[in-house]
């Protein structure tokens, strides 16, 4: 909550939030805290944007995003605020493994974003060749690699280690975050406390046990990694949209934002669905194009900066199977699939075993889901639902011998789903916000752009966002309607 704004004991204006994805929804509940009025406009029939709560054969599933990190406060923080609290439920398994040369592996302990730290396990784990883990060892007596102002993780990484590290460990759990490539995407962004370690230690080995000693001297608290919500995560935009309207938040559904413009009075005009909306702030909470598009004429900076970010497109194959088709049904929590291993599947998370609501609900349904295409790799993506329906079962057939028929199958496709961090998007993001903060009436941005993809990132960048409207507007006189 604004400081500034609650010493003053007074509402602090009009604020229009544009996109009722969460990062939108979670700006709109910090402003209402702030005691801003808040009018939240949404282009689609329904909020949430990737996270997408549905149905298969009966049983809820999440079609979109299924699980948030909870070592970071703002996403659990935010569920218990809207009163899901006693939902929140964490993975019922976290053992995940890699299909990768010819077999399902166990995923090594013992890494950070698959750089290990501990080369037994990974030697173990037999998920690197034996000339693979040589080359590993040369990290003890190579010169130092000069990460400079940012690099590329997977650059950085095959200097140090080697390209198999890369392409069959940092490449598939980058991919299961960012759907993106390790040669392009930044380490300063995506992986800091890497880039932290390649700047202060020669060999990345110990730096990455460095990293791993600083997590364990800071004690953090026990408890699950990540957490779902009985239900889906789909149900936490709903519960905040709730949230939002109780506390006398207005959300507009269908209703488009065409264009922002300024006012002589330092406050905004928006049109949008055929209207025009008077605010003293704007919050963008939409995706890089349409934000662009929105910001071109008031903060041409922000909007050529925002024209650079490439995204990257998936399709998830949500499938249900009889207990009884299946024979041996597959355990752990599903598994990655290194791009350079040829498959065309990229991942499969065993739903079913992941998440308890979802076993409870019908513990005869077996539920799991594919997903296909990464950043620079769409060519199956054209391909209709029947198609990577059947890729997806010939891969599962593969690597864990699953025979049967589903019952049930939803394919949901998220064309340019995932903006891609590539090297320099730390200055990137400072560029943007600096312009948008340098526009006269009060505007800022937020969103899975910013400061990490990930649910609680966004959160997190959505209140960011709606503590610096809240302290401008506290700061100066409201000029809106
Ligand atoms: C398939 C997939 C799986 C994922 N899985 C996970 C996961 O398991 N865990 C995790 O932490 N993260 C996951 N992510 C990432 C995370 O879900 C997203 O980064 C996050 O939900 C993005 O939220 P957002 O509000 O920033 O953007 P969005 O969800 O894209 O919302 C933006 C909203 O703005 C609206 N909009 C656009 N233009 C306009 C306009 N002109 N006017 C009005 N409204 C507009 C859109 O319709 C949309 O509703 C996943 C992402 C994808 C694609």
């Amino acid at each position: 909550m604004s400081a500034a704004h609650t010493s003053r004991g007074r509402a602090p204006g009009h604020v229009v939030v544009i996109g009722g994805g969460i990062s939108g929804l979670a700006a709109a509940h910090r402003l209402l805290e702030g005691g801003a009025r808040v009018t939240l406009l949404e282009a689609s029939g329904r909020l949430g944007g990737k996270l997408l709560a549905g149905e298969i054969a009966g049983v809820p599933v999440d079609l979109g995003a299924e699980s948030m990190l909870a070592r970071r406060p703002e996403a659990v923080d935010l569920a218990r605020a809207v009163g899901l609290g006693e939902r929140l439920q964490p993975p019922g398994t976290a053992t995940a493994s890699l299909w990768t040369r010819g077999a399902l592996r166990p995923m090594p302990k013992g890494h950070v974003m698959g750089v290990p730290g501990d080369l037994a396990p990974l030697a173990a784990s037999g998920v690197i060749s034996p000339e693979g883990m040589a080359r590993i060892a040369e990290d003890e007596t190579l010169p130092r690699t000069e990460a400079g102002a940012d690099v590329a993780v997977g650059e950085y990484v095959a200097a140090r280690l080697g390209r198999e590290v890369v392409d069959r460990l940092v490449e598939p759990l980058l991919g299961g975050v960012y759907a993106g490539d390790a040669y392009r995407i930044s380490m300063r962004a995506a992986v800091p406390q890497l880039f932290e370690a390649a700047r202060t230690e020669r060999s990345l080995i110990e730096g990455v046990r460095a990293v791993q000693a600083r997590a364990a001297a800071q004690a953090l608290p026990g408890g699950p990694v990540f957490m779902g919500i009985d239900g889906g995560i789909g149900t936490l935009p709903g519960a905040v949209a709730d949230a939002v309207r109780r506390a006398g938040g207005e959300i507009l559904l269908r209703t488009e934002v065409r264009e922002l413009r300024r006012t002589a009075a330092d406050g905004w005009q928006i049109a949008a669905g055929g209207r025009l909306i008077a605010a003293d702030a704007v919050i963008v909470a939409a995706p890089a194009g349409a934000a662009a598009r929105l910001l071109r004429d008031g903060c041409p900076a922000a909007a050529d900066e925002l024209d650079t970010v490439d995204h990257a497109s998936m399709a998830l194959v949500t499938m249900a199977f009889r207990r009884s088709d299946l024979g041996t049904v597959p355990s752990g929590s599903g598994f990655l699939v290194p791009p350079v291993d040829g498959h065309r599947i990229k991942a499969s998370t065993f739903a079913s075993h992941k998440w308890d609501w979802i076993a409870r609900a019908d513990p005869d349904l077996f539920v799991l889901r594919t997903s296909l295409g990464r950043y620079g790799d769409d060519a199956d993506l054209k391909r209709d639902d029947a198609e990577l329906v059947e890729l997806s079962l010939a891969d599962l057939g593969a690597a864990v011998g699953l025979a049967a028929r589903p019952v049930a199958t939803t394919v949901t496709r998220w064309d340019g789903g995932l903006p891609q961090y590539a090297v320099g998007h730390v200055g990137r993001v400072d560029r943007i916000r600096a312009a948008v903060a340098g526009v006269s009436g009060p505007l800022r941005v937020c969103g899975a752009l910013y400061d990490g993809v990930g649910i609680p990132a966004c959160i997190g960048s959505g209140q960011r966002a709606a503590d610096e409207i809240l302290g401008t507007l506290a700061a100066g006189p409201a000029t809106g309607e």
